[in-house]
């Protein structure tokens, strides 16, 4: 499937790959300062092998960490991945898309793998509002439904004091899998959608091990116009995420708060 309906005929250099760049050479910097200095005051040949050893595991999680960013930043969609919807949304979602696989090596990894993927293409249907579902709608085969302004209710970056929010990576990565796993189940939706569901648990749940987040969402209760989100550590409910919609579907509020 070709990319007929994307809008898009170049990106810009995202406002966060400078800041990103920079982060991650200064990371380098000091590991191998800290690794010279080991090195140098080494008492023996063994703990001199140990710390070049350890340099070497630095150099290659951050030669990772710099292909990660260069694939996020020259990100678009592919065989694999076909947009519908305003140019502006298809914008948003695409600035939203580059930076998270800058910063999740596992949801950098899934939107390589769609985006490549000519036998299994994604149709992200990207709506204003009013999906009638919570921040997505799974039709299957490959088929979503992302709601922008559903997504623009939740934070990039957990809140002060909240460390274990929800953000909108994890929904994203959550809303990716989830459409893969429609393409690769070939069954009608209602059938295709615990199971596909449960793999956006795990990705949103991957996403947010990336992010050095200490739960994993648990359960979700659904309660007239509210659901509410569990996320547990070492077997127990640390946060707990309340989301509130009106009739149309839209989310009209999102508040969490730590479980003692
Ligand atoms: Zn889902």
């Amino acid at each position: 499937m070709g990319n007929g309906s994307n809008q898009l005929s170049h990106l810009p250099m995202p406002p966060w790959w400078e800041a990103a760049r920079k982060s991650s050479i200064e990371k380098r910097n000091a590991a191998q300062k800290s690794a010279f200095g080991k090195i140098a005051s080494a008492a023996n040949e063994a703990d001199q092998k140990a710390a070049m050893s350890e340099l070497g595991k630095h150099e290659k999680v951050l030669a990772e960490e710099f292909e990660r960013q260069n694939n996020a930043a020259a990100f678009a969609p592919g065989v694999g991945l076909n947009l519908a919807g305003s140019a502006a949304d298809q914008q948003a979602f695409l600035d939203m898309v580059r930076r998270e696989m800058a910063r999740s090596k596992s949801f950098h990894d899934l939107m390589m793998a769609i985006n490549s993927d000519a036998a299994h293409p994604v149709h992200i249907e990207l709506y204003p509002q009013n999906t009638l579902q919570v921040f997505d709608a799974f039709f299957g085969y490959g088929a979503q439904g992302v709601d922008m302004v559903d997504f623009a209710q939740l934070p990039v970056d957990p809140p002060p004091g909240r460390p274990e929010a929800m953000t909108q990576g994890e929904n994203l990565a959550h809303s990716m899998a989830e459409a893969q796993a429609g393409t690769r189940l070939q069954m009608i939706k209602e059938r295709a959608y615990p199971l596909a569901h449960a793999d956006g648990i795990t990705a949103g749940n991957a996403y947010r091990l990336d992010r050095g987040q200490q739960s994993a969402r648990s359960s979700e209760v659904v309660s007239g116009l509210q659901i509410t989100f569990d996320y547990e550590a070492g077997g127990k409910t640390i946060y707990r995420e309340t989301v509130t919609r009106d009739q149309a579907g839209n989310v009209t509020g999102v508040s969490g708060k730590n479980v003692p």
